[in-house]
This record gives structure tokens, C-alpha cells and sequence, in this order.
């Protein structure tokens, strides 16, 4: 595997990431971005399509597990309660060390385990530094001029795959 942030897989949202799919490519672990792959930033709660989308990969026999870049814990763990999944806050990724100790806890492999975010430089490097399989999906919502600009430096890499 190249270490170079190419994405694996693109899908156009999180819930065209099926359990099918998962279970297809021998995943145990889906480990999920919150901002912008989950749900937009600034939402509280789940939507009802993902909570369904959540339950049926689970229901497939794929552990969920968020792990988010943000510091806003009462918002994370909102999110993770309502989805009935674990979480780990304030990731810092592209570092590998949190979807490590995710992978640790839960006893899987990196090779049965996928990383599914919207950002190049943070989750799908991250994924790649953890020897997980990085799956990109589009942002939910681009509202800031500072985020856009930061998907246009990305779109080298979006356009590609690394296979
Ligand atoms: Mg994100």
C-alpha cells in the first residue's frame, strides 16, 4: 500500500457505504470522520436516514467506532449516543495513533478495518499511516471560504485512487 493519500474507495455520502459492501471486503470496523462525513458541522444530533444507515452496517455485523478531530466533546459524545457507537475526540489526524488504539480496543486488524471521512490530508492519511483502507466521501455541506479552499488543494488527490 502506497502511503501517498490516494483514497481506496469514493463514495458520494456515508450511506452509499453498505454492509453488503463491508462484509464483501472482509471489514469488521468502520471508523468514521463526524464533521462533514457524519453530519454537517454545527448539527447536534444524527439524521434519521444515517441512524438507519448506522443500524443496518451494524445489524450487517460491522462495528462502528468516531473518531473525530474535534475538541467539542459534549457535541461528539451526543453523536455517539445517539448512533449507540464508541468515540475518541480530538484524533489530531493525519496522526495514526487514535484509529490504532480504536483497532486495539476492539481487537481488530488494520486489514479489517476501513477509515471513512471527507478530507484528504486528515482522513484518508490517516487511514493510510494506520494501514487502514481510506474511504472518501463528499463533504456534506462546504460553508466556510477556508474549507473550500482547502478541498481545492485536495482535488489532485480526489480525482485519484490508488488503484
Ligand atoms: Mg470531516
Amino acid at each position: 500500500m502506497s502511503f501517498l493519500p490516494f483514497p481506496e474507495y469514493k463514495f458520494p455520502e456515508l450511506r452509499d457505504i453498505t454492509g453488503d459492501f463491508l462484509i464483501e471486503k472482509g471489514v469488521e470496523l468502520l471508523m468514521l470522520d463526524l464533521d462533514n462525513t457524519v453530519a454537517p458541522y454545527g448539527a447536534e444530533t444524527p439524521s434519521e436516514p444515517v441512524l438507519r444507515w448506522a443500524e443496518s452496517v451494524r445489524a450487517a455485523g460491522v462495528g462502528l467506532y468516531i473518531i473525530s478531530n474535534s475538541r467539542k466533546e459534549g457535541r461528539v459524545k451526543a453523536f455517539a449516543q445517539a448512533l449507540g457507537v464508541p468515540y475518541i475526540l480530538r484524533a489530531k489526524k493525519p496522526s495514526p495513533r487514535k484509529p490504532r488504539e480504536a483497532m486495539r480496543a476492539l481487537n481488530v486488524k488494520p486489514e479489517n478495518a476501513v477509515l471513512a471521512g471527507d478530507q484528504i490530508y486528515t482522513d484518508v492519511l490517516s487511514a493510510k499511516l494506520a494501514g487502514v483502507t481510506p474511504i472518501l466521501v463528499k463533504p456534506i455541506k462546504l460553508s466556510n471560504p477556508l474549507l473550500a479552499l482547502r478541498y481545492v488543494l485536495e482535488a489532485p488527490f480526489r480525482r485519484l485512487r490508488s488503484r
